[in-house]
C-alpha cells in the first residue's frame, strides 16, 4: 500500500480483467522472487532466451519460443519473421518490404482494438492488411481466394474483442492457409490454454505474460523453431524498440512455471465464492439482474453479469459504471468490465481481487444503487455522449 501514499495515488479495485491501463495483473509471488534475484546480476541474454525457449516449449508443446516486450510486439515481430526469415539484410531493411511477400490475411471480425488497433501492429512491420469476409460472416472459400503469392502470413485472433459467431474457426483457418503454404500466427494473448493452438497446427502462438499468467509485462512467442528464431532476430531491426529486459524474460519463465503448478481448482472455488456473495447481496434490488456468465472464449472462468433496467434501477448501466469508477472522496474506485454497457449490462470479473476486496465491491455497488433510488431524478445520460466525456477527461493529461 505504501507506494500509493508515497506517490499520492489512490488504490483502485480491478473487477474489469487484466488491463494494461490498470497495471495488468497481480504478479505472482514466485515471479517477484525470480525477478528480484536477477535484477542486480548480469546474464548473457541469448542464453537466458535459450532457457525461455525451453520453458515455453515445455508449457506450450511447441518446438521453441522466446520472450518479447508484449503480445502486441509479438504480432509485429512474428509477421516480420514470416517476411524476412533469418536474413539479416532483410531484417535491417524493414519496414521497407519492397521485393518481399508482405500481405497478411485476417478476418474482418478479428480486426480488434486491444488498446491499439491490431491492424497497426501488422502495418508496423511494413506488411499490408488484407481483410477476409464481412464483420459478422466469413467463409473458408473467402480465405482461400484472398491468399495469393504475395501472402506472407495468416493471423487469427482469439479474444472476447472479436465477433464471436459466423467466422472461420481456427481448425479450418489453419487448414486453408496451410494448404496454400501460408504460416498461421494465432494471437491468444489472454487465453488460459497454452497448448491448444500449437496442437491445432499453428506456426506461432502469442500470449501476454502479464495477463492471467501473472508475469511482468512481456509477450510470449511459441512455435516452430525457424520462425521463432527469425522473430527473435528482429531484435537487430525493428524489434529493438520492443525489447524486453532480463527481468521480463526471467519473469515470463517463472510465470509459466508457477502457472503449471498453480492450484487452479482453488482459484476457481475462491472466484465462485465471490460470485455467490455478489448474487446474494444484489438479489431483490429493483431493476437489477445478477447472474454468472461463462467466459466467451472458453477460458475456465465465470464473471458476474449485471443487467440493469434503467427505469427501475433509476440509473443506466454506463452511468453506474462511471459512478463506480469516480467515487466520492474516501471510497475506492471500482473499475468494472463495461465494454458492452450500451446493451444495458456490464460484467464484474472476480479474478484480480485481493482478499476482502470482494466485500468493498458489493458495498460500493449497493451504495450507488441506493443513491440512485433516492435521487430526485433518474441518472440516465445519453450513451452517445459518453465517449466524448471520457476523451475530454484525458485531453489535458498530465494535468
Ligand atoms: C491484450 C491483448 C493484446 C495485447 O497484448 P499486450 O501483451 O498487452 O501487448 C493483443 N491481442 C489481444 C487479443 C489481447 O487481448
Amino acid at each position: 500500500m505504501d507506494f500509493y501514499s508515497r506517490l499520492g495515488l489512490r488504490p483502485v479495485i480491478n473487477v474489469n480483467g487484466t488491463m494494461t491501463s490498470l497495471g495488468a495483473s497481480i504478479v505472482a509471488p514466485p515471479v517477484i522472487e525470480a525477478v528480484a534475484s536477477i535484477l542486480p546480476q548480469f546474464v548473457e541474454i541469448d542464453d537466458l532466451q535459450r532457457k525461455a525457449s525451453a520453458a515455453i516449449a515445455r508449457a506450450c508443446g511447441s518446438e521453441g519460443g522466446y520472450v518479447t516486450a508484449s503480445c502486441s510486439a509479438a504480432i509485429t515481430l512474428g509477421i516480420a519473421a514470416t517476411m524476412t526469415g533469418d536474413d539479416a539484410g532483410l531484417i535491417e531493411r524493414l519496414p521497407d518490404t519492397s521485393g518481399m511477400r508482405n500481405e497478411v490475411v485476417i478476418q474482418t471480425g478479428h480486426l480488434v482494438n486491444y488498446g491499439a488497433p491490431i491492424d497497426q501492429a501488422i502495418r508496423l512491420a511494413g506488411a499490408r492488411v488484407v481483410p477476409v469476409g464481412a464483420a459478422t460472416e466469413a467463409h473458408g472459400y473467402q480465405l482461400a481466394s484472398t491468399i495469393t503469392e504475395r501472402t506472407t502470413a495468416a493471423l487469427y485472433v482469439v479474444s472476447h474483442h472479436t465477433v464471436q459467431f459466423g467466422l472461420i474457426q481456427v481448425e479450418e483457418f489453419i487448414a486453408e492457409a496451410h494448404a496454400r503454404g501460408v504460416p498461421v500466427i494465432v494471437d491468444a494473448a489472454s487465453e488460459y490454454d497454452l497448448t491448444r493452438f500449437i496442437a491445432a497446427g499453428a506456426d506461432l502462438v502469442l500470449y501476454s505474460a502479464h495477463k492471467f499468467l501473472g508475469g511482468l509485462t512481456a509477450g510470449i512467442v511459441a512455435g516452430r523453431k525457424t520462425l521463432v528464431r527469425a522473430a527473435y532476430f528482429q531484435n537487430g531491426g525493428i524489434g529493438r524498440g520492443m525489447k524486453v529486459g532480463k527481468e521480463g524474460i526471467a519473469g515470463a519463465i517463472a510465470a509459466l512455471e508457477q502457472w503449471q503448478h498453480r492450484d487452479h481448482a482453488a482459484a476457481r472455488a475462491r472466484e465462485r465464492g465471490y460470485l455467490d456473495l455478489w448474487i446474494a447481496g444484489l438479489s431483490g434490488r429493483p431493476g437489477i439482474r445478477a447472474e454468472t456468465d461463462a467466459d466467451p472464449t472458453g477460458n475456465p472462468l465465470d464473471r458476474l453479469k449485471l443487467s440493469i433496467d434503467p427505469r427501475n434501477a433509476r440509473i443506466s448501466a454506463w452511468d453506474l459504471a462511471d459512478a463506480l469508477s469516480h467515487p466520492p472522496a474516501g471510497s475506492m474506485p471500482v473499475i468494472v468490465r463495461d465494454h458492452e454497457a450500451e446493451l444495458n449490462f456490464f460484467f464484474i470479473d472476480p479474478c484480480n481481487l485481493h482478499p476482502g476486496q470482494e466485500h468493498v465491491v458489493l458495498e460500493r455497488l449497493l451504495a450507488e444503487l441506493e443513491r440512485a433510488q433516492r435521487a430526485p431524478e433518474p441518472l440516465i445520460t445519453p450513451f452517445y455522449q459518453r465517449d466524448a466525456r471520457r476523451l475530454s477527461g484525458r485531453r489535458n493529461w498530465p494535468d
